[in-house]
């Protein structure tokens, strides 16, 4: 039997520590099989799911917090599906969200029409989610493992190719990072689609949306209600959100308008029904100065060059109309993981890279049906803004509100449950 007096245990200890101290850090600084660029709802799920398969994944994001510029809310049914799938809902119980009861449409003060929320037979509402909260707990889960690793506050600036293949990325300092695979889900201005040479077809009528925060009133917090506002040539959508304050999205026509010398708590106030003007009037102390939010929308011909796959809005940017652009993001996710987790583990080049390819194949087909459903509520709201005619008539003729309420309803199941099934392979 061997026997240890006290200080050979002190030293044998301090031997242990040493070792597994060395190997955690040599863990994070050696190649990983997986780099993901962006921690937006794509890159910070994509990172999770893998690192929950015993991946070792860096994810490195350009921003400090994940309180960034507003980049929407709404979840549909899909998207609160994909993240059921992911085993990720639990925590959505845990921070601030609010389903959605019904939407209505008002045109030059009088009400077009008004819809119950479209929810599926045992089937989910369309929610408010805090993206910040979201991103938050989904991180905290993600670090408690040891072959996570988050950069946060470091912009990539460039990519690292071997050859003809990408094989890992330049952060600040002329740091490199290496991995079998980088992802880019660096949202819709991509700096690894741009150094990839990656093209992005965008759609013409791309727009740019000015986005306000004020105090909400005991009948916003009562009902859960989206409202579609257009008055003359202007249109707004209006929320109360997850966080507890009232957010407008107004849609800014002329870009070269000088809108920061506008006095918005009256421009809303006269776009607006006198109840709701009233709010504007009495709450315009409250009323925060816009962000400008520019709005790209396009598809990728190729999101994926040999060690890098472009996922969610850096493959194919979306319009924030219906909400879609989360969703997408997040089944992109579940598709991706599907292909990409055996080959990552058998750290296999050649497998890897024939696995990218498939990703893009599965997932273009909805994700351009679904641009193509936002293009069209985008006409309509379109051919409203520029006919008086029209507008006249949709207001003030109830046989002519049933067509347009019936268009509507027609695109929403298909914006609510996506257009192909989507089904998580076996992930513990
Ligand atoms: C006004 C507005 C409202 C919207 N509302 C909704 C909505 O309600 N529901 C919905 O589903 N969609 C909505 N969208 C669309 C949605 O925001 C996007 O489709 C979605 O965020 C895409 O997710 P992502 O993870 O691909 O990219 P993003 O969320 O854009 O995340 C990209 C991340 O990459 C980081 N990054 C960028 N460059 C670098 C770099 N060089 N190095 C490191 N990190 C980098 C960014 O900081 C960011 O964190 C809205 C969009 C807008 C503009």
């Amino acid at each position: 039997m061997v026997t240890f007096c006290y200080p050979t245990l002190k030293i044998l200890q301090q031997l242990l520590i040493t070792i597994t101290h060395h190997s955690y850090s040599s863990l994070l600084t050696q190649k990983s099989q997986v780099i993901v660029v962006g921690a937006g709802p794509a890159g910070v799920t994509l990172a999770l799911l893998l690192a929950k398969q015993g991946i070792t994944v860096k994810l490195v994001e350009a921003s400090r917090t994940f309180r960034r510029t507003f980049r929407g809310e709404g979840l549909m049914p899909s998207g609160l599906n994909a993240l059921e799938q992911m085993n990720f809902s639990p925590i959505l119980d845990r921070i601030p969200h609010r389903p959605l009861d019904a939407w209505k449409f008002l045109i030059n003060g009088r009400l077009l029409f008004q819809v119950k929320e479209p929810i599926e037979p045992g089937g989910k509402p369309c929610t408010l989610v805090s993206q910040p909260a979201l991103l938050e707990a989904l991180v905290k889960e993600a670090i408690a493992l040891p072959n996570f690793e988050l950069l946060q506050g470091t912009p990539v600036q460039e990519l690292v190719w071997e050859g003809e293949r990408v094989s890992g990325v330049r952060v600040g300092g002329d740091r490199r990072l290496t991995a079998d695979l980088v992802i880019g889900t660096d949202g819709r201005n991509s700096l690894l689609r741009q150094k990839a040479n990656l093209p992005l077809e965008q759609q013409s009528k791309n727009f740019d949306i000015l986005w306000f925060k004020l105090a909400d009133s005991p009948q916003f917090e009562a009902e859960n209600v989206f409202y579609s506002v257009v008055q003359g040539q202007h249109a707004f959508g209006l929320f109360r959100s997850s966080e507890g304050n009232l957010q407008v999205g107004w849609a800014l026509r002329d870009k070269t308008s000088d809108w920061k010398q506008v006095n918005w708590a009256e421009q809303l106030a006269s776009a607006s029904p006198l109840w709701l003007a009233n709010h504007f009037r009495t709450h315009a102390d409250t009323l925060e100065h816009p962000v400008l939010l520019s709005v790209v929308v396009g598809h990728c011909p190729r999101w994926s060059v040999p060690g890098l796959l472009l996922l969610g809005d850096a493959a194919h940017p979306m319009s924030p109309i219906r909400a879609q652009g989360i969703n997408m993001a997040l089944r992109d996710v579940i598709v991706a993981a599907n292909h990409l987790i055996s080959p990552l583990r058998q750290r296999e080049q050649a497998a890897i890279d024939g696995a990218i390819a498939q990703v893009q194949e599965e997932r273009s087909p909805e994700i351009l049906r679904v641009q193509q459903l936002q293009a069209e509520e985008a006409t309509q709201a379109d051919k409203l803004g520029n006919s008086a005619l029209l507008r006249w008539g949709v207001s003030h003729t109830p046989l002519l509100k049933y067509p347009v309420r019936w268009s509507w309803l027609k695109r929403q199941r298909q914006l609510r449950q996506g257009i192909a099934p989507i089904q998580l392979d076996n992930v513990k």
